[in-house]
């Protein structure tokens, strides 16, 4: 126990028990992904690289996700604060079977020179929360890669869950227009970016994000979440 201890106690980030930010019983309930897929048709990839025959233009060249999303992370990741995000997610990753990182270690090897996106809240949105969950979970990625963090995109307006939406039209409303380019003719040509999340779910925001990265010329846009749900 360090004195720092006595100063800011640690709390578990599931649970609320005294002594670590994660405890053994919470530690117990978070389950690594055994299997990544292919964003396009579900089905097994090797590190969720989109199958070519399923990859088109503007899509995601692949998706990596480390956990199952459970009531239990979501907390996780709603209790994380900017001033002990790097205290909680060492202890977080030291804390889990080292086997969870090996997906992101590979990534690693993929991806080499690029650089890293977390997925932008509205203006609206960051002043609500005081933080974005994706940066923070960018920033500890990123000392796995060790890549710098790029600010390219600004998210111009919230989405509803796609799975919310009865018709199309409404489905391709919610998400047109939800990106744009910080600097508008910025030319991305050649780059490999990795968008960073903290969950995904059908993959229609990081979609659509990507699609405004492709078009600015990026040669190669990837995933990878905390989570996915
Ligand atoms: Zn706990
Ligand atoms: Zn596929």
């Amino acid at each position: 126990m360090s004195i720092l201890d006595f100063v800011f106690p640690k709390f578990c980030l599931g649970c609320g028990f005294l002594g670590s930010y994660l405890c053994p019983s919470c530690q117990k309930q978070i389950y690594r992904l055994k299997r990544q897929r292919c964003l396009y048709c579900q089905k097994a990839s090797y590190l969720g690289l989109t199958h070519p025959g399923c990859l088109k233009k503007l899509d995601i060249d692949g998706v990596v996700s480390l956990f199952y999303y459970n009531n239990l992370l979501k907390k996780i990741i709603k209790n994380l604060k900017y001033r002990l995000a790097t205290e909680v997610w060492k202890e977080f990753w030291q804390a889990l079977n080292p086997e969870a990182l090996k997906p992101i270690v590979l990534f690693k090897e993929i991806v080499r020179e690029g650089v890293i996106q977390p997925i932008p809240l509205t203006k609206t949105k960051l002043r609500e929360r005081g933080f974005n969950q994706a940066e923070l979970i960018a920033r500890y990625f990123q000392k796995f890669f060790n890549l710098p963090i790029a600010d390219f995109l600004i998210r111009k307006k919230e989405t509803l869950s796609q799975a919310q939406l009865k018709s199309k039209k409404e489905r391709y409303h919610n998400l047109r227009g939800a990106f744009s380019l910080k600097e508008k003719n910025i030319d991305l040509s050649g780059q490999k970016i990795v968008l960073v999340d903290d969950v995904i779910t059908t993959g229609s925001t990081v979609k659509e994000a990507a699609k405004v990265l492709k078009r600015a010329g990026a040669f190669k846009v990837y995933t990878l979440t905390l989570a996915k749900g």
